[in-house]
């Protein structure tokens, strides 16, 4: 490590690194030291961005430069798609940094979902955040978090999730044996094949009676009362490791930057994470221009929707309209309006990275856009056809992508990145429920949430057990 970055040290667990927290408010913009377990501003309350006295950090003057790191990866700081690019995210000492092999995604070309989505040829990429250890894009931010958990010495860490995260921090932990993993989970809100994941790596599973909202609001009391580590996105530890996605996303494009980036919008850690990602990078001269953002919301968990498009909110340089919110909020809970849609990553209703996604929006010239349940999951079919297979909520940014499309926002020549987020198995369900033959498991699944056809189904063909009729029906459908 370079001796200016030791000398620039203040004490703490955060000596030796040009790293410190800032709050994000514009009148307040208080400072942290790294070494401080904090999940909002002290001061106003507002949330935290980790932030970096870039001047004193060896930045690479390419991107390039990185292509060299993955040469060298039997190194497993290399190897990791998070740590690699540890210049762009130096909070912790290169040596404490974890990774567990996160990271190793694929951006994809994608034609035939592209024409679908209503794009030329080679314009469509699918960044494939399945392939990470856990099975989704969670792992990218929890290299970062369980690395800043056990900078300040946790041993314990907790997290409100709709599945990827409890099975995220559930595998770190068990991989690592570092901390203990305490998840909370809404009751029958979590997709089976992420709670199996979570009870099989041994975490201390709580199900509340609720839903995301709910266990959010009562692992952040816990958390505070036990003093357990808060691994949630509201950490801002864990968006500097979902920063990464970026640039393998670039990377995946030698570089280039894409007019568009599609992502579905939860708790909105992610498009938060991405705006912050390409800002840093444009302000380091490291990216000429800026791609535009589009998030998407699913229409029965659309807070950030109506917000944007209908209520008109805009970040204003962090002097955003908090009264509007708030009454918005209000009027929520007045009308009894509960988060409801089969894309259960997403099914949020009071998304914690409120205020940074609006400042990626600005930062990132973005729009919002919602889509339906039906939508979604013929979206999803196509993926699956495409040969990548996604969960429902993946398949909102090729939805989104499709309608942005339709509405002449997004023109058919240009470079269109959708992320999809979480992998195909993590929820069965919803996809034998698309498939099925059986009306009374589809109108249960899927009819309950206004989805009245599958497009794109593909049927098993019942036949009955007999080697003339298989003949028959193989002869007639293959
Ligand atoms: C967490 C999650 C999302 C939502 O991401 P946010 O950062 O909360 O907006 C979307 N898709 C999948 C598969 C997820 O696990
Ligand atoms: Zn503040």
């Amino acid at each position: 490590m370079a001796e200016s970055q030791i000398q620039s040290g203040r004490g703490g667990v955060g000596c030796g690194v040009d790293a410190f927290q800032r709050c994000i408010a514009a009148p307040c913009g208080a400072t942290y030291d790294v070494g401080e377990v904090l999940v909002s501003c002290p001061r106003c309350g507002e949330l935290l961005d980790v932030d970096y006295r870039w001047d004193r950090i060896p930045v690479p003057r390419s991107l390039k430069h990185f292509e060299e790191a993955w040469a060298r990866r039997d190194d497993p700081h290399l190897f990791s798609g998070v740590w690699r690019f540890y210049a762009l995210l130096p909070f912790a000492p290169r040596e404490v940094c974890v990774t567990i092999g996160e990271g190793q995604t694929l951006l994809q070309r994608a034609d035939s979902v592209g024409a679908f989505v209503g794009l030329k040829p080679g314009r469509l990429f699918l960044q494939y955040e399945g392939m990470n250890p856990s099975g989704s894009f969670k792992d990218n931010g929890m290299a970062a978090a369980f690395t800043h958990a056990h900078l300040v010495g946790a041993t314990r860490a907790a997290c409100a999730s709709t599945g990827n995260t409890s099975a995220s921090l559930a595998l770190y932990c068990a991989v690592t044996r570092l901390m203990r993993a305490i998840i909370f989970v809404g009751s029958g809100k979590i997709a089976f094949g992420k709670l199996a994941q979570a009870l099989d790596f041994g975490a201390l599973t709580v199900q509340i009676n609720g839903d995301f909202d709910d266990a959010m609001a009562r692992v952040k009391e816990v958390s505070q009362q036990l003093g357990i580590y808060l691994v949630n996105s509201v950490n801002p530890f864990r968006l500097e490791g979902q920063k990464t996605i970026i640039y393998r996303v670039l990377e995946g494009l030698r570089w280039e930057t894409p007019e568009w980036i599609v992502v579905p919008g939860g708790n909105l850690g992610n498009s938060s994470a991405f705006g912050k990602a390409l800002y840093e990078l444009y302000k380091l001269g490291l990216i000429q221009r800026m791609p535009r953002l589009a998030i998407i919301n699913a229409v029965g968990a659309n807070t950030l929707y109506q917000l944007v498009e209908q209520e008109g909110i805009r970040w204003h340089g962090g002097d955003l309209d908090r009264a509007k919110i708030r009454r918005f909020y209000e009027r929520m809970e007045g009308e009894g309006c509960r988060a409801n849609t089969i894309a259960s990553a997403i099914e949020i209703n009071r998304p914690v990275n409120l205020s940074k996604c609006l400042r990626a929006l600005e930062v990132c010239r973005g729009v919002v856009r919602e889509v339906t349940d039906q939508e979604i999951l013929d979206a999803k079919a196509q993926v699956g056809m495409g040969g990548l297979g996604c969960e429902p909520a993946s398949a909102a940014s090729v939805a989104g992508a499709k309608r942005l499309v339709s509405e002449g926002i997004i023109g058919p020549d240009e470079r269109v990145v959708c992320v999809l987020t979480g992998h195909q198995l993590k929820d069965p369900n919803a996809t034998v429920a698309y498939h099925t033959t059986d009306q009374e498991l589809f109108n249960r699944v899927l009819g309950s949430r206004g989805v009245r056809r599958a497009a794109f189904a593909n049927r098993a063909v019942v036949v009955p057990n007999d080697i003339d009729e298989i003949v028959k029906a193989i002869q007639l459908y293959g």
